[in-house]
């Protein structure tokens, strides 16, 4: 098969294929591999209750089910879920969006691609422009969605250490260059796939300095608030005409159902609407179909404080000290885990590099993800890329911990095999 350039570019071996590839695998071995590398949220019976009854009731109502799955929606998804939605924010928070501000895609994923493409690349003027990520190490899965090459640009974050052999890293404000060749700031918060959650000061200042050179700033809160909110410092949901918020449903437990939602000004919602009438038609309309109550009542966010975040903070604080224990007189840190799923194990000086490490684990049926897949758009070689892994603690308990042993005693014979 003679592939186009474009062909060439997405079905290369990309760092998200190779996730993608690890869960199915997971999935199909029926139990026998530790899954700690996707980003399948975890099994919380509370929230599956939830969904089987809203299931159910869909499922019965004469205008429920029919009305979701035997209609095509408009191209910026089902209307009433995006009036619902617009009344929501505008209620709790008081932000000036109506459903026009509004859009659904087949997952946020989707939208990434849609809009980093949109926006990035080379521009009607001729200039060729790219997507600046303030913070490496940042989402994987922004790494190959470019239609064109070099899509962006990152730089380091800088570390702070914590006690208790945590770190955190931090948006190197200073030495951020915005310039005419820069075509929106994007950030994840929660960051997959540290679990960091940029402070409220750092989100202004990079909103204040996008705003300032008229180009959106995308917020990724897959993980983060309004909902699902596995959140576990203070943060104060944001918006703005400059703002490009994008939400999905994956994480609240329905990874399943694909549903992103992005809220923007009007002009960025129109430009995906048409984007997905050309791609899809319509978004799938099952997702908001099963929340439309939820987002009406205001429930998703009360559902996101009582039940998700707690569930979500508990793991992490339990898999963490587990993982410093085994760890300890060793030189590893984890990052502060704030947000999100995942723990990120920092190994310094480790002698065999994160790569070959994930082969072993994956030898002994432990799946993680090599951290270096993590910087899209890092210019220079940091020694730091090849001394992390990611390690998501969703799974089922006994699961997690028994992983957690064997990532132990596999960093710790890294380790030895020097001296
Ligand atoms: N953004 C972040 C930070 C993620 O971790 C993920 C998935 O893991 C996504 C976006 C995409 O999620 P989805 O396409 O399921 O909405």
């Amino acid at each position: 098969m003679k592939l186009s350039q474009f062909g060439a570019r997405l079905t290369g071996q990309s760092g998200t294929l190779q996730l993608m590839d690890d869960l199915g695998q997971a999935l199909a071995s029926g139990g026998d591999l530790i899954s700690l590398g996707g980003g399948n949220p975890g099994r919380i019976p509370e929230m599956e209750e939830i969904f089987r009854a809203r299931l159910h009731a869909l499922a019965q109502s004469a205008d429920g089910l029919d009305h979701v799955a035997g209609n095509y929606d408009g191209p910026a998804g089902d209307g009433r879920f995006l009036h619902a939605l617009a009344a929501l924010l505008r209620d709790r928070f008081g932000w000036s969006v109506g459903p026009e501000n509004i859009a659904i895609t087949n997952g946020s994923q989707s939208a990434f691609f849609l809009l980093f493409n949109m926006l990035g690349g080379l521009g009607t003027d001729g200039v060729k422009r790219q997507i600046l990520l303030p913070l490496a190490p940042e989402y994987i899965g922004y790494a190959d969605v470019g239609v064109t090459p070099d899509l962006f640009r990152s730089q380091r974050s800088t570390i702070e250490h914590l006690p208790g052999r945590q770190f955190k890293y931090r948006v190197d404000l200073d030495g951020l260059a915005v310039d005419d060749r820069t075509a929106a700031i994007c950030v994840s918060r929660p960051t997959n796939p540290t679990g960091n959650v940029l402070t409220d000061e750092e989100v202004a200042s990079l909103s204040a300095l996008a705003k300032d050179n008229g180009i959106p700033f995308i917020l990724d809160a897959a993980y983060g608030v309004p909902f699902p909110g596995i959140v576990f410092t203070e943060t104060t949901p944001i918006w703005d005409e400059h703002i490009v918020l994008c939400l999905s449903l994956s994480k609240l437990g329905l990874p399943g159902l694909r549903t992103g939602i992005v809220i923007a000004n009007e002009e960025v919602i129109r430009a995906l609407s048409s984007l997905n009438a050309v791609l899809c038609l319509a978004p799938g309309s099952i997702g908001p179909g099963l929340m439309l109550d939820l987002v009406e009542s205001g429930q998703i966010m009360d559902v996101s404080e009582r039940i998700i975040r707690p569930f979500y903070k508990a793991r992490s604080t339990e898999a963490a000290t587990q993982l410093l224990s085994g760890l300890d007189g060793y030189d590893v840190f984890v990052h502060k885990p704030e947000g999100a799923m995942f723990l990120w194990l920092w190994c310094r000086g480790l002698p065999i590099t994160n790569v070959e490490l994930y082969e072993r684990l994956k030898a002994r049926g432990v799946i993680v993800v090599s951290g270096n897949y993590f910087f899209p758009g890092l210019q220079d070689d940091w020694q730091h890329r090849h001394e992390c892994i990611r390690i998501t603690y969703t799974q089922p308990w006994e699961k997690v911990t028994r992983g957690l042993e064997v990532i132990a005693e596999e960093v710790r014979r890294a380790y030895d095999e020097r001296t």
